[in-house]
């Protein structure tokens, strides 16, 4: 069995293939080779903090647009956890739409209603 030559990233020197150690500076030189994948986070809190968010926004309505962008990036953020949360984020992204929908529908009636009254009025006022 052969061993090849490499040489020391310190001092240059030829070494053993298999050496752990440079024999000449002291400098190890098998290091291991650390996997290049960023380490995952254990739990994705985000996903949970949108899901509070939206149900939070189901009484006051300004924190579904927070809880729908907290959710989304969650949900984005989820390959990088070991706890992905997937359910929460992609919950707080259900309820906090549903309830913009609504909320915006609710607004627009809230617009428009009384509109629809005045017009009312105007045209039975006119009328008597
Ligand atoms: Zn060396």
């Amino acid at each position: 069995m052969s061993k090849k030559k490499k040489y020391c990233t310190n001092c240059s020197n030829e070494i053993s293939e298999d050496a752990v150690v440079c024999p000449s500076c002291g400098v190890k030189v098998g290091a291991p080779v650390y996997n290049v994948k960023v380490v995952k986070g254990t739990s994705n809190d985000l996903a949970i903090v949108g899901f509070v968010l939206a149900l939070v926004g189901i009484f006051m309505c300004f924190f579904s647009l927070a809880g729908l962008i907290v959710s989304i990036i969650a949900y984005k953020n989820c390959n990088d956890y070991v706890n992905p949360n997937k359910g929460f984020a992609i919950a707080g992204i259900v309820i906090s739409a549903i309830v913009l929908v609504l909320g915006v529908i609710s607004a627009l009636a809230g617009i428009i209603l009384p509109i629809i009254v005045a017009i009312i009025a105007t045209i039975f006022g006119l009328a008597m």
